[in-house]
Protein backbone atom coordinates (compact mmCIF):
# COMPACT_ATOMS: atom_id res chain seq x y z
CA UNK A 1 0.00 0.00 0.00
CA UNK A 2 1.46 3.60 -0.75
CA UNK A 3 1.40 6.01 2.08
CA UNK A 4 -0.91 8.69 1.45
CA UNK A 5 0.50 11.99 0.16
CA UNK A 6 -0.74 13.67 3.07
CA UNK A 7 1.17 12.13 5.73
CA UNK A 8 4.09 12.23 3.86
CA UNK A 9 7.46 13.39 6.02
CA UNK A 10 9.18 16.93 5.15
CA UNK A 11 12.74 17.62 5.72
CA UNK A 12 13.00 21.32 5.12
CA UNK A 13 16.14 23.24 4.10
CA UNK A 14 15.97 26.33 6.21
CA UNK A 15 13.49 27.99 8.76
CA UNK A 16 14.10 31.24 10.85
CA UNK A 17 12.18 29.89 13.83
CA UNK A 18 15.41 30.75 16.34
CA UNK A 19 15.44 34.38 15.59
CA UNK A 20 11.77 34.43 15.94
CA UNK A 21 12.16 33.18 19.63
CA UNK A 22 15.30 35.22 20.39
CA UNK A 23 13.25 38.63 19.10
CA UNK A 24 9.91 37.53 21.17
CA UNK A 25 10.30 39.90 24.52
CA UNK A 26 7.41 38.72 26.51
CA UNK A 27 7.04 35.67 28.25
CA UNK A 28 8.53 32.08 27.95
CA UNK A 29 9.07 31.72 24.19
CA UNK A 30 10.17 28.12 23.81
CA UNK A 31 6.86 26.88 25.85
CA UNK A 32 5.37 28.95 23.30
CA UNK A 33 6.80 26.85 20.35
CA UNK A 34 6.06 23.79 21.93
CA UNK A 35 2.56 23.83 23.45
CA UNK A 36 1.24 25.15 20.01
CA UNK A 37 0.63 29.24 20.52
CA UNK A 38 3.29 30.69 18.84
CA UNK A 39 2.30 33.11 16.05
CA UNK A 40 4.28 32.79 12.32
CA UNK A 41 4.48 30.13 10.58
CA UNK A 42 6.26 27.21 13.04
CA UNK A 43 4.95 25.31 16.39
CA UNK A 44 4.87 22.02 17.59
CA UNK A 45 1.16 21.27 17.10
CA UNK A 46 1.54 22.89 13.42
CA UNK A 47 4.19 20.83 12.64
CA UNK A 48 2.73 17.57 13.77
CA UNK A 49 -0.14 18.45 11.17
CA UNK A 50 1.62 19.41 8.35
CA UNK A 51 4.29 16.35 8.45
CA UNK A 52 7.11 18.34 8.91
CA UNK A 53 9.98 16.50 10.31
CA UNK A 54 12.66 18.42 10.73
CA UNK A 55 14.91 20.46 8.90
CA UNK A 56 18.07 23.44 9.55
CA UNK A 57 17.34 25.53 12.40
CA UNK A 58 19.37 28.88 11.36
CA UNK A 59 21.41 31.08 13.85
CA UNK A 60 21.04 34.93 12.43
CA UNK A 61 22.39 37.51 13.75
CA UNK A 62 19.85 40.73 12.13
CA UNK A 63 21.70 43.75 11.55
CA UNK A 64 21.75 46.64 14.06
CA UNK A 65 18.74 48.65 12.20
CA UNK A 66 16.31 45.70 11.70
CA UNK A 67 16.71 45.34 16.02
CA UNK A 68 16.48 48.91 16.80
CA UNK A 69 12.61 48.59 14.86
CA UNK A 70 12.05 45.34 15.87
CA UNK A 71 13.36 44.37 19.86
CA UNK A 72 11.88 47.63 22.12
CA UNK A 73 14.79 46.21 24.93
CA UNK A 74 17.44 46.38 22.11
CA UNK A 75 20.25 48.91 22.69
CA UNK A 76 22.92 49.55 19.92
CA UNK A 77 25.86 49.97 22.42
CA UNK A 78 25.35 46.30 23.57
CA UNK A 79 25.23 44.68 19.99
CA UNK A 80 27.33 41.85 20.14
CA UNK A 81 27.00 38.97 17.52
CA UNK A 82 28.59 36.39 19.53
CA UNK A 83 26.09 36.64 22.76
CA UNK A 84 22.86 36.29 20.44
CA UNK A 85 24.99 33.70 18.96
CA UNK A 86 25.22 31.58 21.49
CA UNK A 87 21.80 32.80 23.01
CA UNK A 88 20.02 31.39 19.76
CA UNK A 89 21.77 28.15 19.98
CA UNK A 90 20.75 27.69 23.74
CA UNK A 91 17.39 28.37 22.26
CA UNK A 92 17.53 25.51 20.31
CA UNK A 93 18.59 23.33 23.17
CA UNK A 94 16.14 24.15 25.17
CA UNK A 95 13.75 23.04 22.39
CA UNK A 96 15.30 19.88 22.61
CA UNK A 97 15.74 19.37 26.14
CA UNK A 98 12.48 20.60 27.45
CA UNK A 99 10.54 18.76 24.32
CA UNK A 100 9.79 15.32 26.33
CA UNK A 101 11.65 13.46 23.97
CA UNK A 102 9.58 15.10 20.97
CA UNK A 103 12.65 16.75 19.29
CA UNK A 104 16.40 16.10 18.73
CA UNK A 105 19.63 17.76 17.90
CA UNK A 106 20.78 15.74 14.89
CA UNK A 107 24.45 15.56 13.67
CA UNK A 108 24.34 12.29 11.31
CA UNK A 109 21.76 11.59 8.34
CA UNK A 110 21.28 8.39 10.37
CA UNK A 111 19.94 10.33 13.55
CA UNK A 112 17.88 12.46 11.23
CA UNK A 113 16.48 8.92 9.84
CA UNK A 114 16.11 7.45 12.86
CA UNK A 115 14.05 10.79 14.15
CA UNK A 116 11.54 11.04 10.88
CA UNK A 117 11.06 6.91 11.94
CA UNK A 118 10.50 7.78 15.27
CA UNK A 119 8.12 10.92 14.46
CA UNK A 120 10.87 13.08 16.41
CA UNK A 121 11.49 16.76 15.41
CA UNK A 122 15.16 16.45 13.72
CA UNK A 123 16.65 19.52 13.95
CA UNK A 124 19.88 20.29 12.46
CA UNK A 125 21.93 23.96 13.64
CA UNK A 126 23.15 26.10 10.50
CA UNK A 127 24.33 29.35 11.13
CA UNK A 128 23.30 31.72 8.20
CA UNK A 129 25.90 34.84 8.07
CA UNK A 130 29.21 34.16 10.24
CA UNK A 131 28.96 37.56 11.56
CA UNK A 132 30.20 36.55 15.04
CA UNK A 133 32.92 34.07 13.94
CA UNK A 134 36.81 35.96 14.15
CA UNK A 135 38.77 35.93 11.65
CA UNK A 136 40.77 32.69 13.15
CA UNK A 137 36.96 31.18 13.12
CA UNK A 138 38.57 30.31 16.31
CA UNK A 139 34.68 29.39 17.69
CA UNK A 140 33.61 27.67 15.15
CA UNK A 141 34.95 23.61 17.55
CA UNK A 142 32.41 24.76 20.42
CA UNK A 143 29.98 25.39 18.10
CA UNK A 144 30.16 21.93 16.44
CA UNK A 145 30.37 20.42 19.73
CA UNK A 146 26.90 22.43 20.23
CA UNK A 147 26.01 20.66 17.69
CA UNK A 148 26.58 22.65 13.65
CA UNK A 149 26.49 20.80 10.91
CA UNK A 150 26.04 23.87 8.41
CA UNK A 151 27.43 27.18 7.41
CA UNK A 152 26.44 30.05 5.48
CA UNK A 153 29.61 32.72 5.28
CA UNK A 154 27.43 35.67 4.68
CA UNK A 155 24.24 36.56 4.28
CA UNK A 156 23.03 39.43 2.46
CA UNK A 157 25.36 42.10 3.67
CA UNK A 158 29.26 42.73 3.94
CA UNK A 159 31.35 40.90 6.91
CA UNK A 160 34.64 39.96 7.35
CA UNK A 161 34.18 36.81 5.00
CA UNK A 162 32.70 38.37 2.37
CA UNK A 163 30.04 40.39 0.43
CA UNK A 164 26.68 38.70 0.10
CA UNK A 165 23.95 38.54 -2.40
CA UNK A 166 22.27 42.36 -2.69
CA UNK A 167 20.49 44.46 -4.97
CA UNK A 168 16.51 44.57 -5.93
CA UNK A 169 14.51 43.13 -8.09
CA UNK A 170 14.87 41.89 -10.99
CA UNK A 171 18.73 41.70 -10.55
CA UNK A 172 21.34 39.63 -11.17
CA UNK A 173 23.56 38.01 -8.25
CA UNK A 174 26.65 39.81 -9.39
CA UNK A 175 27.04 42.32 -6.20
CA UNK A 176 30.78 43.12 -5.82
CA UNK A 177 33.13 41.40 -4.40
CA UNK A 178 33.42 37.69 -3.32
CA UNK A 179 34.93 36.28 -0.44
CA UNK A 180 37.98 37.59 1.30
CA UNK A 181 41.40 35.50 1.99
CA UNK A 182 39.51 34.87 5.64
CA UNK A 183 36.69 33.77 3.93
CA UNK A 184 38.34 31.42 1.52
CA UNK A 185 39.61 29.99 4.87
CA UNK A 186 36.62 29.21 6.25
CA UNK A 187 35.24 27.04 3.07
CA UNK A 188 38.60 24.73 3.90
CA UNK A 189 37.97 24.82 7.31
CA UNK A 190 33.91 23.67 6.53
CA UNK A 191 35.56 20.88 4.31
CA UNK A 192 37.63 19.66 6.64
CA UNK A 193 35.36 19.59 9.14
CA UNK A 194 32.41 17.81 7.30
CA UNK A 195 30.06 20.97 7.84
CA UNK A 196 27.81 21.81 4.85
CA UNK A 197 28.71 24.94 2.98
CA UNK A 198 24.97 26.62 2.04
CA UNK A 199 25.50 29.39 -1.31
CA UNK A 200 22.42 30.49 -0.64
CA UNK A 201 23.72 34.26 0.44
CA UNK A 202 26.41 33.87 -2.19
CA UNK A 203 27.02 36.71 -4.52
CA UNK A 204 28.21 35.60 -7.90
CA UNK A 205 31.65 35.53 -7.03
CA UNK A 206 31.69 34.16 -4.06
CA UNK A 207 29.46 31.11 -5.47
CA UNK A 208 32.13 30.64 -7.78
CA UNK A 209 34.72 30.90 -4.98
CA UNK A 210 32.66 28.06 -2.96
CA UNK A 211 32.88 25.97 -6.17
CA UNK A 212 36.22 26.09 -6.84
CA UNK A 213 37.79 25.78 -3.58
CA UNK A 214 34.97 23.42 -2.02
CA UNK A 215 35.65 19.59 -2.35
CA UNK A 216 32.06 18.97 -1.15
CA UNK A 217 28.63 18.61 -3.62
CA UNK A 218 27.23 22.34 -3.90
CA UNK A 219 24.35 22.89 -2.05
CA UNK A 220 22.26 26.35 -2.02
CA UNK A 221 19.43 25.39 0.94
CA UNK A 222 16.71 27.81 0.21
CA UNK A 223 16.52 29.63 -3.60
CA UNK A 224 14.96 29.52 -6.34
CA UNK A 225 15.03 29.75 -9.97
CA UNK A 226 16.85 32.54 -11.67
CA UNK A 227 14.86 32.19 -15.06
CA UNK A 228 11.35 31.96 -13.89
CA UNK A 229 11.77 35.25 -10.88
CA UNK A 230 14.97 37.00 -11.37
CA UNK A 231 15.19 37.88 -7.48
CA UNK A 232 19.16 38.12 -7.26
CA UNK A 233 19.09 35.74 -4.28
CA UNK A 234 17.98 33.15 -7.07
CA UNK A 235 19.99 30.80 -9.36
CA UNK A 236 20.98 31.04 -12.72
CA UNK A 237 21.35 28.59 -15.34
CA UNK A 238 25.13 28.55 -14.63
CA UNK A 239 24.95 28.43 -11.55
CA UNK A 240 22.46 25.19 -11.32
CA UNK A 241 24.84 23.69 -13.95
CA UNK A 242 27.50 23.68 -11.96
CA UNK A 243 25.54 22.45 -8.66
CA UNK A 244 24.32 19.83 -10.92
CA UNK A 245 28.02 18.77 -11.92
CA UNK A 246 29.21 18.23 -8.09
CA UNK A 247 26.55 15.94 -7.48
CA UNK A 248 24.66 19.01 -5.30
CA UNK A 249 21.46 20.02 -3.97
CA UNK A 250 18.87 23.34 -4.27
CA UNK A 251 16.17 23.42 -1.28
CA UNK A 252 12.71 25.58 -2.79
CA UNK A 253 12.30 28.48 -0.85
CA UNK A 254 8.79 29.02 -0.46
CA UNK A 255 8.47 33.23 -0.43
CA UNK A 256 6.24 35.11 -2.49
CA UNK A 257 9.40 37.22 -3.48
CA UNK A 258 11.67 34.31 -4.63
CA UNK A 259 8.49 32.58 -6.27
CA UNK A 260 6.65 35.24 -8.33
CA UNK A 261 7.68 36.26 -11.87
CA UNK A 262 7.07 39.51 -10.84
CA UNK A 263 9.09 39.05 -7.75
CA UNK A 264 6.22 40.65 -5.49
CA UNK A 265 5.71 39.24 -1.97
CA UNK A 266 1.80 39.11 -2.83
CA UNK A 267 0.41 36.10 -0.79
CA UNK A 268 -1.93 35.65 -3.84
CA UNK A 269 0.57 33.20 -4.98
CA UNK A 270 -0.64 29.98 -6.17
CA UNK A 271 1.19 26.71 -4.97
CA UNK A 272 1.53 25.68 -8.36
CA UNK A 273 4.27 28.60 -8.84
CA UNK A 274 6.23 26.59 -6.31
CA UNK A 275 5.54 23.45 -8.59
CA UNK A 276 7.03 25.93 -11.33
CA UNK A 277 10.26 25.64 -9.61
CA UNK A 278 10.32 22.25 -8.50
CA UNK A 279 10.19 21.22 -12.59
CA UNK A 280 12.61 23.77 -14.05
CA UNK A 281 15.69 22.51 -11.02
CA UNK A 282 14.51 18.86 -12.11
CA UNK A 283 14.92 19.39 -15.26
CA UNK A 284 18.11 21.09 -14.63
CA UNK A 285 19.14 18.52 -11.76
CA UNK A 286 17.53 15.84 -12.19
CA UNK A 287 15.23 14.01 -9.72
CA UNK A 288 17.61 13.29 -6.55
CA UNK A 289 18.96 16.79 -6.41
CA UNK A 290 16.18 18.91 -5.43
CA UNK A 291 13.65 19.46 -2.41
CA UNK A 292 12.86 22.09 0.37
CA UNK A 293 14.19 25.35 1.89
CA UNK A 294 10.62 26.49 2.84
CA UNK A 295 12.55 29.66 4.71
CA UNK A 296 9.72 29.82 7.56
CA UNK A 297 9.48 32.60 9.62
CA UNK A 298 11.58 34.55 7.67
CA UNK A 299 9.27 35.31 4.61
CA UNK A 300 6.15 36.46 3.34
CA UNK A 301 4.57 32.84 1.84
CA UNK A 302 1.19 31.95 -0.34
CA UNK A 303 -1.67 32.32 1.35
CA UNK A 304 -3.04 29.07 0.06
CA UNK A 305 -0.07 27.45 2.13
CA UNK A 306 -0.39 29.80 5.30
CA UNK A 307 2.13 27.79 7.22
CA UNK A 308 3.77 24.62 8.28
CA UNK A 309 0.26 23.31 8.39
CA UNK A 310 -0.38 23.63 5.08
CA UNK A 311 2.17 21.21 3.53
CA UNK A 312 -0.14 18.31 2.39
CA UNK A 313 -2.05 21.36 0.18
CA UNK A 314 1.76 21.39 -1.22
CA UNK A 315 2.21 17.79 -1.75
CA UNK A 316 -1.48 17.50 -3.13
CA UNK A 317 -0.59 20.29 -5.61
CA UNK A 318 2.60 18.01 -6.85
CA UNK A 319 0.39 15.07 -7.20
CA UNK A 320 -1.93 17.07 -9.13
CA UNK A 321 1.09 18.27 -11.27
CA UNK A 322 1.55 13.95 -12.21
CA UNK A 323 4.83 13.61 -9.87
CA UNK A 324 4.58 9.79 -8.92
CA UNK A 325 4.57 8.88 -4.86
CA UNK A 326 8.03 8.13 -5.40
CA UNK A 327 9.42 11.57 -6.64
CA UNK A 328 7.18 13.17 -3.79
CA UNK A 329 9.12 11.09 -1.08
CA UNK A 330 12.20 12.11 -2.65
CA UNK A 331 11.38 15.47 -2.63
CA UNK A 332 10.26 15.66 0.33
CA UNK A 333 12.76 14.28 2.62
CA UNK A 334 15.07 11.40 0.43
CA UNK A 335 17.20 13.45 -1.04
CA UNK A 336 17.74 16.07 1.40
CA UNK A 337 19.10 13.18 3.28
CA UNK A 338 21.51 11.61 0.37
CA UNK A 339 23.21 15.18 0.19
CA UNK A 340 23.60 15.42 3.25
CA UNK A 341 25.04 11.83 3.70
CA UNK A 342 27.25 12.53 0.97
CA UNK A 343 28.72 16.22 2.57
CA UNK A 344 29.00 14.78 5.95
CA UNK A 345 29.83 11.26 5.49
CA UNK A 346 28.10 8.11 7.57
ZN1 LIG B 1 18.33 33.18 4.08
Amino acid sequence: MPIPVNALPVFDGHNDLLLRLWMQEQGDAVADFLHGTMNGHLDMARIRKGGFAGGLFAVFVPPAQYMKQSKTTYREEDHDPLAITEAQIALLHQIADRSEGQARICRTAGEIKSCIEQGVLAMVLHIEGAEALDEECSQLDGWIAAGLRSMGPLWNLQNRFGTGVTGGFPGSPDSGDGLTPAGINLLRLCNQKKLLIDLSHMNEKSFWQVAEVSDAPLVATHSNVHAICPQPRNLTDQQLAAIAQSDGFVGVNFGNAFLRADGKRDEDTPLEQIVRHLDALIEKLGEDRVGFGSDFDGISVPGELGDVAGLPKLTAAMAQAGYSSELIEKLCWRNWLRVLEKTWGE
